[in-house]
């Protein structure tokens, strides 16, 4: 383990941005203990199953249930002036503002379904996976880091929410809990639009009732035509399609489906979107910690970069329930060294999180790599401390 941070800090002294940049990098890799209740996220698609924290003002996701995180040494504590800090041997290393339950949790639609059923706040980003059912699951092509199936089985879903009830809930959630945007995602469908269609109708409800600007994650349509039809509706402001890891013997071993797609078929489908959404807002997931090549990752996320896409670059989160349950995300040293090569790379070509605009790359929660950025531009190493 790497990233042993410079100082501990006085409750109101704020430890400086390379120092925060690194805690971000561990606790994804280690976790988490909670002495404190932590909202979390559990299920659903792509990586899940977190607490969702503000440490020092960033947007962070840290793995709070596995083994791990109950093994971490860095433990989050309630203070005596009722604010809560991360902590290590006794060490005060940063602050931890209020994650409470959003207030529109308690409500409910006309029809009887809860709120939170239709959509979670993931931090200040409103999430929901519109179509809680994918083609791949339970079969031989199931992503084995996902948990779309997971939540489902828990009741704690329903299996397709309504544009109605989406934009009923994207009002509550801007209103009564400040979401600043909203991130739709669906599973993938047999369809040729493999579920584009409908997300983006989901999003442009959203959009007319709330005015949250909008991503929506879909697969690589069949006919890349349909990315004009889904972008005409207006429904999104910046597009995600993952291809997850670009190392394709992971790839074919990880999420099978989506090797049959193949790398270079999101390259071309990106393309098209970057046309129509425009340059920062198409953005692909990177998941690390798969078994992938660091080397081919790095180059592969430039060439996404230089075609206008947004790498957004995860550790792996394992999710119980999902066939990656007892793997463990990648060292936090491994992290660092792929963000801070890529960082770098999108600082050369102009590329931040700030062009966004709405969902994974603009919350940037699950990644440290917008922590990790802004040190590389005034020449700090994330984890040399103060
Ligand atoms: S395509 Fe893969 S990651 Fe997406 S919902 Fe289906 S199984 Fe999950």
């Amino acid at each position: 383990m790497t990233g042993v941070l410079g100082h501990e800090t006085a409750p109101h002294e704020g430890p400086d941005p390379a120092s925060v940049a690194a805690l971000i990098v561990e606790l994804q890799s280690v976790g988490l203990r909670t002495d404190a209740e932590v909202e979390t996220r559990v299920g659903g698609a792509g990586p899940t199953d977190a607490g969702m924290l503000w440490i020092e003002g960033f947007p962070v996701t840290v793995p709070v249930r596995t083994e791990d995180a109950r093994r971490s040494p860095y433990v989050l504590r309630h203070e005596d002036d009722g604010g809560r800090a991360i902590y290590r041997d006794g060490r005060r290393l940063a602050s931890v503002a209020d994650t409470r339950r959003p207030r529109y949790y308690d409500r409910t639609t006309a029809d009887g379904v809860p709120y939170w059923k239709i959509a979670l706040l993931h931090l200040d980003s409103m999430a929901s996976t519109v179509v809680q059912t994918c083609n791949y699951w339970n079969t031989a092509d199931q992503c084995r880091f996902c948990g779309i199936g997971v939540s489902l089985a828990a009741g704690s879903t329903i299996v397709k929410k309504t544009p109605e009830q989406l934009a009923e809930v994207s009002v509550a959630a801007k209103e009564l809990d400040g979401a600043v945007d909203a991130t739709l995602t669906t599973g993938s469908s047999t369809a040729p639009d493999r579920g584009a269609r409908y997300v983006a109708r989901c999003g442009r409800a959203v959009k007319d009732a709330s005015g949250l600007p909008v991503e929506i994650q879909f697969e690589p349509p069949r006919d890349l035509a349909i990315l004009d039809e889904v972008h005409a509706t207006g429904g999104a402001d910046a597009v995600g399609i993952h291809v997850e890891t670009f190392d394709p013997q992971v790839l074919a071993h990880v999420a099978p489906g989506k090797a049959r797609t193949g790398i270079e078929t999101y390259f071309r489908t990106w393309e098209r979107a970057v046309a129509l959404w425009g340059e920062g807002r198409v953005s692909t997931y990177v998941i690390l910690g798969m078994g992938e090549d660091p080397d081919l990752t790095v180059a592969a996320c430039r060439r996404a970069v230089d075609i206008g896409v947004y790498p957004f670059i995860v550790p792996l989160r394992p999710v119980a329930g999902s066939l990656m349950e007892d793997w463990a995300p990648p060292p936090g040293p491994y992290s660092n060294r792929v963000y801070r090569q890529v960082a770098a790379y999108m600082s050369r070509r102009g590329m931040s999180a700030e062009n966004a605009v709405a969902g994974c790359a603009r919350c940037q929660a699950c990644s440290a790599l917008n922590a990790v950025q802004p040190l590389l531009q005034i020449g700090r190493r994330p984890g040399a401390g103060a």
